[in-house]
């Protein structure tokens, strides 16, 4: 019998974790685990960790740590650190986690099986950090479609080669690597089978696809992705400025299913910081790239991260950041005060931002873009969005009135990625419907579905 005993995963961070973890799972169905979500009833627990935030490290040695008392009750327990913080702490883990068993970093994904049945017949501590050129790769399982019937992520290439100062990744996930196509397209053609109708591909500068290899540019790649029949909508991130080629925004508008909307991260918008930052490309270039990007897609949505407070930030160079953020017009941000990884470069330079100073930057700016993520939001009322249905809303929205006894409040997102919500007694997770915009939230818009597109 194959039978092992259930399995919990807890993820850390971010989508490519999420693929990550969706993986691991795979692999652990295959080694007869079967999923469960309540860690005390779990046989083994994995925890895939992210590495970009001090804070998100720090959750995950508090995640395990829970675990040593369930140890010594259970002692065939095993615990598993997996991912970004795993590859670097290597054997410094067991010190703050003697009760860990397994240290599996971001490039042994593939020995995950092997470690696993090693540790079953009495092994202990096992560290794998060991760098690899192979992707893990495995088709989603039954278990894959559970949580979200609708949109996955498909994760395309991993590491970086950009050396941002302020970024473990080229660290912690190696150097950059695309998966071959060919692997891509047959995943996405099994999550197209199974229902799935929106895939937002992932890796740490897309743009860039195939281009160390000499292969399919990204922008053939979503050609690839686009002939795939039953996906209706294809997204990705992140793009990395420097690398936003006139072949893609081409691509982004020849091609229907990929949808009208680019995260373009910024991070600062002062070139001086940009270049501490090693960027790789200056203030005007990154607004040229907007413009390129307008032109071609004129309702396209934009959205970008900055970081508040990187080392030796003056208030005239932040002051460019919100002045880029205002020429911009982004339809949301993502925005963060800096704080230091120690593996990183930008941990040794000298000039830090004072605390209550980058605090304060960082709630002007948000401040800021609230207004304007109204107002983009209002500009959308009266307007008809095509909209991919999700499923029934979580919360139940002011606007909702029950017109039969089993109308239900639906939520999907535009294509610009605004999540609008709609009362529907017929629509179903995966429909496309065209809905009217009659109220916009700060984070949210309220309409009438006209019609069912088509499933
Ligand atoms: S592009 Fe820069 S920020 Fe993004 S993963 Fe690579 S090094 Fe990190």
């Amino acid at each position: 019998m194959n039978y092992s005993g259930y399995a919990h995963i807890h993820t850390i961070g971010c989508q490519m974790n999420v693929y990550d973890s969706e993986k691991l799972g795979t692999v652990l169905n295959a080694l007869g685990y079967q999923p469960t979500p309540d860690p005390e009833q779990a046989d083994i627990i994995v925890c895939n960790t992210c590495a970009v935030r001090h804070k998100a490290e720090e959750k995950a040695f508090s995640f395990l740590g829970r675990f040593a008392r369930d140890k010594q009750k259970k002692p065939h327990l095993i615990t598993v650190m997996a991912g970004c913080v795993a590859q670097q702490e290597g054997n410094n883990a067991f010190q703050r986690l003697p009760h860990l068993d397994l240290v599996l970093g971001t490039q042994a994904f593939s020995r995950f099986s092997r470690h696993i049945e090693a540790l079953k017949s009495g092994q202990r501590r096992i560290t794998d950090t060991d760098p690899s050129d192979v992707i893990f790769e495995a088709l989603p399982d039954d278990t894959a479609f559970a949580e979200n019937p609708v949109s996955k992520f498909v994760t395309i290439m991993q590491g970086c080669d950009n050396f941002c100062t302020y970024c473990v990744v080229p660290y912690v996930r190696g150097r950059e690597r695309s998966r071959p196509w060919q692997s891509i397209v047959e995943e996405i053609k099994v999550l197209a089978d199974n229902g799935i109708r929106e895939v937002t591909l992932l890796g740490q500068n897309v743009n860039s696809y195939g281009a160390k290899e000499n292969s399919l540019s990204f922008a053939g790649l979503l050609e690839k992705v686009a002939a795939v029949d039953g996906i209706h909508r294809i997204r990705f991130a992140t793009s990395h400025p420097k690398d936003l080629s006139e072949e893609l925004i081409q691509a982004m508008a020849k091609l229907n299913k990929v949808c009208n909307h680019l995260h373009l991260p910024v991070q600062s918008g002062a070139d001086r910081i940009l270049k501490k930052m090693n960027r790789g490309y200056t203030r005007e270039l990154y607004l040229s790239r907007i413009d390129a990007l307008r032109s071609a897609i004129p309702d396209i949505g934009l959205s970008t991260d900055i970081i508040v407070g990187f080392p030796s930030e003056t208030v005239s160079d932040f002051e460019d950041t919100m002045a880029l953020v205002e020429q911009v017009g982004f339809d949301s941000i993502f925005a963060f005060a800096y704080s230091d990884r120690s593996f990183a470069p930008a941990a040794r330079f000298s000039d830090p931002v004072d605390e209550a100073e980058k605090m304060a930057r960082l709630n002007r700016l948000l401040a800021f873009q609230d207004t304007v993520t109204r107002k983009k939001n209002e500009q959308m009322t009266g307007r008809v969005l095509r909209v991919l249905v999700e499923g029934v809303s979580a919360k139940q929205h002011d606007g909702f009135v029950k017109t039969t006894p089993h109308t239900r409040q639906m939520t999907g997102r535009s294509e610009t990625n605004k999540v609008v919500h709609f009362p529907s007694d017929t629509l179903t997770p995966g429909d496309l419907a065209d809905v009217r915009i009659d109220n916009a939230y700060p984070h949210s818009l309220w309409g009438q579905p006209l019609e069912q597109m088509f499933q």
